[in-house]
């Protein structure tokens, strides 16, 4: 078990006033892998203090000097991506190779899309020949909360973190309870990076306690916050009362619809990626609707890749899924197949219960559900693991109609060879962004989610700008 360590403020490592322990759990194993300390409302209060005396130099700091910052950065977390690939891997699950990978990898291709976007901004620019005597200065809002989630740890840290220091604001940064140890190596990177004191400080805590605080305190211009749309519905409201700029990124429920015409790998595509990161992730592609003509086949070819699908504890190298983060998402995964089971759904691959071979840990089945009606409680719930619901349909209008069916609008995908539709149905789903045919999102394109999915986006010039203010300045001296 890793030695107990506390919080990071003002430029150093503090012992919390009056925490509690908490013993973070491997949930590969279910026994604990290190203590850490929950802090109390005078450890967020002693962080607050330091971004808020660290904000005026900061953001006057030449914003080369800034970005010089971060490319610093860039290469200590390099320099300790097997650190940081073994610590996300013990503490959330994930498979050790898709750790080293897709989670640590992302954190390093998101500061690097900063570096780039902040050299191309125009910090200060003319309004226009309209308007000589006006320009725009874009500015740091100020003291920024930040608030993350345990699903992919270090890409939700960078997003926020990278953007935040750009633009010049100083920072609290509050992990998940569940995903304190990466969040804690990041904070050492920040210190070898040599960014000044106060303006990154690191507090662990629960919501209740430490997130209720750093998201109600007056001297936090900003709350940038990752998480569920239950939560993000508290921040906002406790963020009401003294009116606060507030940033959410919250749930989803994809819908990846494929039509007749697809490629031959977007099924299989569709079910791999419905199970990576064992599901938990904001833009999974949880219900595949499929077009009638394909859908018996598309069926078959669905149970057949969960099949192959396999789980591995976290520790173990290759390619399979690891378990859930911990036994409450396991619980609520498995009332919620039971419920898709008790509705009428067709259960094809998967099911309740641990996977054969595991007694221990929390381990999900990958499941796939057939004939799913989008009335059922597995299309409408965020899910959170291996859980797939299909969904049939006979025309475009309909499939639309479908996707759109959900409060959330984070992510949804189109597979279809016809270029004309694909246009058309990616312009009528309400949704934050759009995937086709497999492509992903290129480098710096933004995230973010419309309706109950979020406000914000992350990545890229559009991150760093959720974290400036525009000031008009008109007329000359
Ligand atoms: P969660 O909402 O339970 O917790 C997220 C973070 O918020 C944690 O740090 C937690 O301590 C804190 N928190 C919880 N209640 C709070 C409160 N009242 N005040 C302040 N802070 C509070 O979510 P989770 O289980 O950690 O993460 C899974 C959720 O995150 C899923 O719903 C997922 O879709 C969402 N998510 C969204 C995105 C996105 O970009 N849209 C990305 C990843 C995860």
């Amino acid at each position: 078990m890793l030695e107990k360590r506390e919080f990071y403020i003002n430029g150093e490592w503090v012992a919390s006033q009056g925490g509690k322990d908490h013993h973070v759990i491997d949930p590969s194993t279910e026994e604990p892998c290190a203590v850490i300390t929950l802090g109390t409302e005078a450890d967020a209060n002693a962080a607050v203090a330091a971004a808020k005396a660290a904000f005026p130099g900061w953001m006057s700091t030449p914003v080369e000097e800034r970005i010089a910052l971060i490319e610093k950065l860039i290469q200590v977390y390099e320099s300790k991506g097997e650190e940081m690939a073994q610590a996300i891997s013990v503490e959330m699950g994930a498979p050790i190779d898709m750790a080293r990978t897709q989670q640590v990898g992302a954190g390093v291709y998101h500061l690097k899309n900063f570096v780039k976007a902040a050299k191309d901004f125009q910090f200060i620019k003319p309004l226009g020949d309209h308007a000589p005597n006006d320009r725009i200065i874009h500015e740091a809002v100020g003291v920024a909360t930040l608030i993350t989630p345990w699903n992919w740890p270090m890409n939700q840290v960078t997003l926020k973190v990278g953007a935040a220091a750009v633009a010049g604001c100083t920072m609290i940064l509050k992990p998940s309870e569940e995903s304190p140890l990466d969040a804690m190596l990041f904070a050492e990177m920040m210190d070898e990076a040599g960014f000044p004191k106060g303006v990154f400080n690191l507090v662990n805590g629960d919501g209740v306690g430490v997130g209720t605080v750093l998201t109600g305190h007056p001297d936090v211009d900003m709350v940038s916050f990752t998480g569920s749309s239950r939560a993000g519905r508290l921040i906002s409201k406790n963020a009401a009362e003294t009116l606060k700029r507030v940033h959410l990124e919250l749930g989803g429920k994809g819908a990846n619809i494929v039509f007749d015409d697809a490629d031959e790998k977007a099924v299989k595509r569709g079910v791999l990626h419905m199970m990576n990161n064992t599901g938990q992730s904001c833009n999974a592609p949880s219900r595949m609707l499929v077009q009638r003509g394909i859908y018996d086949k598309a069926v078959e070819e669905a149970q057949a890749v969960a099949e192959s699908v396999t789980v591995g504890p976290a520790s173990a190298e290759g390619r399979h899924i690891g378990p859930v983060v911990n036994e409450l998402q396991w619980n609520k995964i498995q009332d919620l197949i039971q419920k898709g089971i008790d509705e009428g759904a067709r259960l094809i691959a998967g099911g309740t219960g641990r996977p054969e071979g595991f007694n221990k840990g929390f381990y999900v089945r990958p499941t796939v559900f057939a004939d799913v009606n989008n009335d059922m409680t597995i299309a409408r719930e965020e899910i959170f693991g291996p859980v797939l619901s299909m969904i049939p349909f006979d025309t475009e209008e309909e499939a639309v109609q479908i996707a759109n069916d959900t409060v959330y609008g984070l992510t949804n995908y189109v597979q279809t060879q016809d270029g004309g539709r694909a246009n058309r149905v990616s312009q009528q789903l309400r949704s934050g962004m759009v995937e086709l045919n497999g492509q992903s999102r290129g480098a710096g394109a933004p995230f973010g989610g419309m309706k109950q999915s979020g406000n914000g986006r992350e990545g890229g010039v559009w991150g760093i700008e959720d974290f400036l203010e525009v000031k008009s300045v008109s007329g000359w001296a």
